[in-house]
């Protein structure tokens, strides 16, 4: 069975509107809020030594796709050019700080 990253792009396109249209938006951003939840408290417990690998791949798993539809509803390639004027931010910073941040 192949997992949602060897889709396609179009597999992953129609999965995300059939996941908008079953669940609707406002269902989507309830089920974004628990997603990043999950991830932060798996964070948190990682950071602790409590969690392994496994559980904090999940969790980024579960907000990717979150993330997806989002970008999806709001459209992914003015998406993909924010990601990219911000990666482009990072990579300017990366030689001027030792700051501990990233985004
Ligand atoms: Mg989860």
């Amino acid at each position: 069975m192949a997992t949602l990253v060897e889709k396609s792009r179009s597999d992953h396109d129609k999965i995300m509107s059939r996941a908008l249209d079953q669940w609707g938006f406002e269902g989507q951003i309830t089920k974004t809020f628990e997603e990043c939840s999950e991830l932060k408290n798996a964070l948190r417990r990682y950071k602790r030594g409590e969690a392994k690998d496994k559980e904090v791949i999940t969790e980024v798993a579960d907000v990717m796709i979150m993330a997806s539809q989002l970008a999806h509803y709001f459209g992914s390639q003015k998406v993909k050019d924010e990601i990219n004027r911000k990666l482009s931010r990072v990579e300017r910073r990366l030689g001027e700080t030792s700051d501990s941040t990233f985004a």
